[in-house]
């Protein structure tokens, strides 16, 4: 692939992200640029699933051994999962997935129809057992944080709920500049793969059908392909590539008859009875880390304004500047807009310029600029416009404007 958009060189060259050895290979951790990117990315998620209705717990990322021989986990996961940990008398498991978890706090409490459909989201650790050659960067990760919710709801609420994760999916791809390069049935191999699923073919051809139908309906063309199905029941895959062109899945959506059987989930009808809910398993944008892989090479790690690490460079000419230009920053930063200073000492102005070539505002301000008093301040763009003298408030408030509405352009069309 093109070296340029590399997200492991980009994440170095732009102090996103690391790994040391002692930490142990796959568990990268992040900068603060980098967690920069990672907080706004995931509160951009949490308030659009908020709108959309579900509502967010947190649960430990450990849990007992039995707990996923109930889900069926250990015994047609394990080879992905990290080996249990001896604890008195019991085994402890790092946790492969969320969905135990989620099923166990949906049973600690009785549920009425009224209530359905529950959607539960969390922005959870995980954790798989990768070899280490085939460790590297952010997209493989032993730690994995998984923007994840699950839908508790009846039968008839399913197709529904299915493609509004799909609406949900796309909406966010929208305002993340995200290019889905495909959908993907993802259905279990023709020959049952021996151990790989679990075997209930009534449950996987109801799911199947289910999920057809919200891809029918949804009018998203779709490949179905044997073979990567979870072993629990079909799924959409929702596929981004690489510059280089390579596929991963991004996103997945999941209509699940089995771990509500596995873990006795029930809901009280309007016949005063139990019936079994159905579980919409949902990832709009996957892992942070692939998700956050994605964006710095889709974007070259010029991230859009609302998601880049720093957004304004403040850039006094000389010391002499240095009053004005503090000032300008504290109004950035109060307006909540994420500024720095980069004075004299860091070198020529033509050599700070340069080493902020990401950034997408710069602020210059010299001893013409420091007269007026707050500014006007000379304001260059990262796509090498300039726009010219601006007052420090006039160009503080359009940034926030811009960050705010998530806007694509740096600044109006000429
Ligand atoms: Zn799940």
């Amino acid at each position: 692939m093109n070296d340029r958009y590399d997200h492991r060189r980009l994440g170095r060259e732009l102090d996103l992200f690391d790994t040391d050895p002692l930490m142990g290979a796959g568990l990268p951790y992040w900068l603060p640029d980098g967690a920069i990117v990672r907080h706004v990315l995931e509160e951009y998620i949490r308030e659009a699933e908020r709108e959309a209705g579900y509502r967010h717990v947190y649960s430990p990322v450990l849990g007992k051994r039995e707990l996923y021989e109930i889900s069926g986990h250990w015994d047609h996961y394990s080879d992905d999962m990290f080996p249990p940990m001896e604890l008195g008398a019991e085994q402890v498991v790092l946790r492969p997935s969320l969905c135990p978890h989620h099923a166990l706090i949906y049973r600690s409490r009785s549920h009425s129809y009224r209530e359905l459909p529950l959607r539960m989201a969390e922005l959870g650790g995980m954790y798989r057992s990768e070899l280490s050659g085939v460790l590297g960067g952010l997209t493989r990760v032993r730690a994995i944080h998984l923007n994840d919710a699950h839908v508790f709801c009846t039968l008839d609420q399913a197709v529904d709920e299915a493609r509004a994760a799909l609406k949900l999916i796309a909406r966010a791809y929208a305002d993340l500049g995200i290019k889905a390069v495909r959908h993907r049935l993802s259905l279990p191999c023709g020959g049952g793969g021996r151990g790989k699923y679990v075997a209930d073919p009534e449950l996987w051809r109801r799911a199947i059908a289910l999920l057809r139908e919200v891809l029918d309906g949804s009018g998203i063309p779709y490949e179905a392909v044997e073979g990567e199905a979870a072993f629990y029941g079909p799924k959409i895959d929702v596929q981004i590539a690489d510059p280089a062109g390579r596929e991963a899945t991004l996103s997945t959506v999941q209509i699940d008859f089995h771990q509500p059987e596995r873990f006795d989930l029930h809901y009280i009808g309007p016949d005063g009875a139990k019936h079994r809910p159905v579980m919409v398993h949902r990832s709009v944008i996957g892992s942070v880390e692939r998700a956050v892989a994605h964006l710095i090479e889709q974007h070259g790690g010029a991230f859009p304004v609302w998601l880049a690490p720093v957004q304004l460079l403040i850039l006094p000419v000389a010391q002499a500047q240095r009053g004005p230009a503090e000032k300008l920053l504290h109004r950035a930063r109060r307006m909540g807009v994420r500024a720095e200073l980069a004075g004299p000492e860091h070198g020529s102005l033509g050599a700070r310029v340069r080493a902020a070539r990401l950034v997408p505002y710069q602020a210059v301000i010299g001893e013409r600029e420091a007269e007026a008093d707050g500014g006007p301040a000379a304001v260059r763009l990262r796509d090498g416009r300039r726009p010219g003298a601006v007052p420090g408030a006039e160009l503080v408030a359009r940034i926030a404007a811009r960050s705010a509405a998530r806007a694509p352009e740096l600044w109006d069309a000429p």
